[in-house]
């Protein structure tokens, strides 16, 4: 019989490689998918210390999957051995928000990875509506980063970045540097700060874009975009946005913060929160600046482990000293 071997995750910092059955039919309304990269993101870390309160235990871990069809479904569509990129975030269609076209906000939503089995694993059935296709050249690596840039591009969707305007980026994790690049791509001038040097160290190669602590943002800003995710990063937000600017808060903290609520009303700077995306259009949109700007984006995967390392990737991706970091499934793979 064939397996799969997933990373599960037990209870919090208890993760382990389990073998399990592959059922003999593809779900209804499913692929059959062989994951060959899956990215650690920042909430499979949250999932990994218990600070995600609405995960379920156990669970198979990951959501920013790359592979390819194994066993494709009766319309032909994803045959076998097509290149495949998983919108991770399963809708209910039916709640007022889905009805709504607000599917990324569902009152029901589910999420592969955190509220139920993910594709850390050999094999998954996916529903082929939660699928994109993946032109054949393009490499695996930047493939897998089309889901967290889609966070991105569904987030400046709010605005209009034009050439020259002014960016500041306070958090330079995988979002923020995915956000640096794709403004200074929009013709935007970026500075990008974070507390850790590592961090900063990451985004030195970007010529162009500059960065440092976070008291170098002493000008008055365009547009802000908070990857940080802490109080402190989303008060400063309010304090370096321009009159009448924006700022787009993707950063997540269930925390208190406190800001001048003038800022909103006297300086009319307007603040969007952006949660994932809408598929597949903001899929689409990340694909063709991955197709489009290659090099710039490759430089966000830090490091690859093969599976069988999970213990090591897990480690080096909660440092918090590196940028993205790939699992490797092909390796072993029967
Ligand atoms: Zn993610
Ligand atoms: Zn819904």
């Amino acid at each position: 019989m064939k397996t799969s071997q997933s990373l599960v995750i037990t209870s919090p910092y208890t993760i382990s490689s389990k073998s399990t059955a592959i059922k003999s039919k593809v779900a209804e309304g499913c692929a059959r998918i062989r994951i060959e990269l899956g990215g650690i993101c920042g909430s499979d870390l949250s999932v990994y210390k218990g600070s995600l309160s609405h995960a379920n235990y156990p669970v198979v871990m990951g959501h920013e999957l790359y592979g390819t069809v194994f066993e494709g479904d009766a319309s032909g569509l994803f045959p076998h051995g097509q290149k495949v990129v998983v919108q991770p975030n399963l809708s209910c269609g039916e709640c007022d928000l889905c009805l709504k076209g607000k599917k990324n906000i569902c009152r029901h939503k589910q999420t592969l990875g955190v509220t139920q089995d993910g594709g850390f694993t050999t094999f998954i059935d996916v529903p082929i509506t939660n699928l994109i296709p993946i032109p054949d050249e393009m490499d695996g690596k930047l493939a897998v980063l089309i889901e967290p840039l889609a966070v991105i591009v569904h987030a400046f969707r709010n605005v209009s970045i034009e050439v020259g305007d002014t960016v500041a980026v306070i958090g330079c994790g995988t979002e923020g540097m995915l956000s640096s690049i794709l403004a200074q791509l929009l013709g935007a001038e970026v500075t990008a700060v974070d507390i850790s040097q590592d961090k900063l160290g990451l985004m030195k190669g970007y010529e162009g874009i500059e960065t440092g602590l976070p008291d170098i943002l002493t000008e008055e800003y365009d547009h802000v975009v908070e990857a940080a995710g802490v109080p402190k990063a989303i008060e400063q937000s309010f304090e370096v946005v321009k009159p009448g600017g924006n700022i787009l808060a993707i950063g997540i903290t269930g925390e208190s913060v406190n800001f001048n609520a003038n800022k909103i009303v006297r300086s009319e700077v307007s603040v969007f929160g952006s949660i994932i995306y809408d598929f597949p259009d903001d899929f689409d949109q990340a694909l063709q600046f991955l197709k489009k700007y290659p090099d710039q984006f490759a430089r966000v995967v830090s490091k690859v482990y093969p599976f069988s390392d999970y213990e090591s990737a897990f480690e080096t991706a909660i440092s918090g000293k590196v940028a993205k970091v790939l699992l490797d499934f092909k390796e072993g793979q029967m």
